[in-house]
C-alpha cells in the first residue's frame, strides 16, 4: 500500500540510529541535514562516525538499545547489518509506536526514507514505495536541476512577509492572489537572483499595491479545456485552473483537467446526465454571478473552445449586463484536435479553401436546424464541413448534401471521444452513411468531418500512427504529468 507522505518534527529526544558501521553513518548525515543532533547505538563505530562524534553532531550510546531507550524518539533507523538485531529494535519500535526503517527491511520498517532534493525551507520528497529506486533517484537528478538553489531562501523571506500580509489583508482569498502573483513576480526573481534588498523593496512595493486595489469583485473566466486530454490545455488555462474558486463545468473533459484545480476548489458539474435536473442557461449564468459578486474567481470551463458552440456570447451578455469583468482563455476545439489526432489538414490546395463549423444539433429530434438557404450554400461551397452535435442527424445531413449536388461518394470521418483513450475513428462517405450500421461503433461526443481532405490519410487513420507516437512521447517525458 502506499505510504503517506508527511514531514516528521525533529522532537525533544534526537533521532537514533542503531549501528556503527557505513551504512549507519549515511543514515546519521541523511538525519543530521534536518536533526541537530543524532544519536548512535552501536558498540563500535567507524572513524567517520567518531569524528562526528568529537565535533558534537553526534552522541554516542552503548549498542543493543532496549525500551526506554528507543522510546520518545522521532523515528529510528536500524542499519546493523546484524538482522537479529534489527528485527529486536523493530519490534520495539512498533510496539511503542517510534517510527522505525530498516534499510532494505519493508517487513520490519514502519516507514521508508524518500530521495530528497534539499533546498533549505523548500524540500521535495520522492518515493516510489522501494518499486524503483532508479526512478527516484532519475527524478531527483531532474527536479535538482530545475528548482532553484535559491528557493528555499525565497520561502524564508516569504516567511518573514507572513505577519505583514496577513494584517494588510485581512481576507484569504486577497492573502492568496497577493502570494500567487509575488510568487512569481519580480520581487521572487529578484529573490532568486540572489539580491534579496532589491526583492524585499519589491515585495513592499507589491504589497502596498494589494492593500489600495483590494479587490473584493470577483470575475468570470471562460476557459477552453480543449478536447479532453490534459496535456492539450494551454499554459494560460492551467493557470486559471490553479487560481480559480470556483470551477463550473460540462462535463465534457476529462477527470486530468480537473486536477488542476486546487484542493481548496469547489467544483460544479452542469453537465447534462439521464435521471438529474439539468441547468438551464439561465440557471447557469445566474451561478456565475452569485459566486463572483461573493468574490470568487469563477472559472466557467468549457470543452474545446468556448466560443464555437459553447453558448459564450450569452454568458458574456449576462455578465457583462451584471457587472462582472469576465476573461476568455481560448481552448482546441474539437475540428482542430480531428484534424491532429487524425493528421489530416482541414484546408488543402486544390481541395478546399474553407472550413465550415456547423452545428448538426436537430431542433426537435431528427430534423436538422438548418434551412434550405444554408444547405444550398453548402452544397455549392467546395469547403471541408466540421459538423459539431451530428451523430444524431448524421444520416438527414448526408442525404441533404447528395440531394443539393455533393458527391454520393464524399468522404467522412467520423470521430468521436477525440484525444481521450476510448477514441474511436470510422471512415466512410455521404452514401456509406446511409448503412444503417455505418456509425454503430460511435457514441458519446462525436464530430463529422466531410470533405476531401477526409481522404487524405485515410492509411494513416487506420494504422493510428499518431496515438502510437503520443504515447511514446508521453511515456519518455513522465515527469511533466
Ligand atoms: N466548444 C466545443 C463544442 C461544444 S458542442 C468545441 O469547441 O469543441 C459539443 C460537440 O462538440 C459534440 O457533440 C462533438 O461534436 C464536439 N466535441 C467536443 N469535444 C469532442 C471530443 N473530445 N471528441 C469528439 N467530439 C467532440
Amino acid at each position: 500500500m502506499a505510504g503517506f507522505p508527511i514531514f516528521v518534527e525533529m522532537g525533544k529526544r534526537p533521532p537514533l540510529v542503531v549501528g556503527g558501521g557505513e551504512l549507519a553513518l549515511l543514515k546519521a548525515r541523511l538525519l543530521l541535514k534536518r536533526a541537530g543532533v543524532v544519536d548512535i547505538a552501536a558498540d563500535a563505530v567507524c572513524a567517520s562516525l567518531r569524528e562526528l562524534a568529537a565535533s558534537g553532531r553526534v552522541q554516542l550510546l552503548p549498542g543493543h538499545p532496549d525500551e526506554p531507550i528507543i522510546r520518545g524518539r522521532p523515528l529510528v533507523i536500524s542499519a546493523t547489518a546484524d538482522s537479529a538485531e534489527d528485527t529486536r529494535v523493530s519490534r520495539i519500535a512498533r510496539a511503542i509506536g517510534v517510527p522505525v526503517n530498516i534499510p532494505d527491511r519493508p517487513e520490519l520498517s514502519s516507514f521508508t526514507l524518500p530521495a530528497i532534493v534539499d533546498r533549505g525551507t523548500v524540500t521535495v520528497a520522492i518515493g516510489t514505495e522501494g518499486a524503483a529506486p532508479v526512478l527516484a533517484t532519475r527524478l531527483r537528478a531532474l527536479l535538482e536541476a530545475e528548482l532553484h538553489p535559491r528557493l528555499g531562501r525565497l520561502a524564508d523571506i516569504a516567511r518573514s512577509y507572513r505577519e505583514r500580509v496577513a494584517a494588510a489583508l485581512p481576507s484569504a482569498r486577497s492573502r492568496r492572489r497577493f502570494w500567487e502573483r509575488a510568487l512569481a513576480g519580480p520581487a521572487a526573481n529578484a529573490i532568486l537572483r540572489g539580491n534579496e534588498k532589491e526583492g524585499c523593496e519589491l515585495m513592499d512595493t507589491a504589497l502596498s499595491e494589494a492593500r489600495t486595489s483590494a479587490d473584493h469583485s470577483g470575475h468570470v473566466v471562460l476557459v477552453g479545456a480543449g478536447p479532453g486530454a490534459a496535456d492539450l490545455l494551454t499554459v494560460r488555462a492551467v493557470r486559471a485552473l490553479k487560481s480559480a474558486d470556483v470551477i463550473i463545468h460540462d462535463g465534457l473533459m476529462g477527470e486530468a483537467v480537473l486536477d488542476h484545480a486546487r484542493r481548496e476548489a469547489r467544483i460544479i458539474s452542469v453537465a447534462k446526465a439521464r435521471g438529474r435536473h439539468t441547468r438551464t442557461q439561465a440557471e447557469i449564468n445566474a451561478l456565475m454571478i452569485t459566486f463572483a459578486r461573493e468574490g470568487n474567481t469563477v472559472v466557467r470551463l468549457k470543452g474545446g473552445d468556448p466560443s464555437i458552440f459553447g453558448r459564450a456570447g450569452e454568458e458574456i451578455d449576462a455578465l457583462r449586463a451584471a457587472e462582472i469583468p469576465v476573461e476568455v482563455i481560448p481552448g482546441i476545439t474539437a475540428a482542430l484536435a480531428a484534424a491532429a489526432t487524425l493528421q489530416i489538414p482541414l484546408t488543402h490546395r486544390g481541395i478546399a479553401r474553407s472550413l465550415v463549423f456547423l452545428s448538426g444539433h436537430s431542433a426537435s429530434n431528427g430534423t436538422l436546424e438548418l434551412d434550405d438557404v444554408e444547405l444550398e450554400a453548402l452544397a455549392r461551397m467546395p469547403a471541408t464541413l466540421a459538423v459539431y452535435m451530428g451523430l444524431a442527424t448524421a444520416r438527414r445531413l448526408a442525404k441533404e448534401l447528395v440531394r443539393r449536388g455533393w458527391s454520393p461518394a464524399m468522404p467522412v470521418l467520423a470521430i468521436s471521444h477525440i484525444s481521450q483513450d476510448d477514441e474511436r475513428r470510422v471512415l466512410t462517405s455521404l452514401d456509406g452513411i446511409g448503412d444503417d450500421q455505418a456509425l454503430d461503433g460511435l457514441s458519446g461526443p462525436t464530430l463529422l468531418i466531410i470533405g476531401e481532405v477526409a481522404s487524405l490519410n485515410a492509411s494513416g487513420l487506420l494504422n493510428d500512427h499518431s496515438r502510437a507516437a503520443r504515447q511514446h512521447q508521453q511515456e519518455s517525458c513522465y515527469h511533466t504529468a
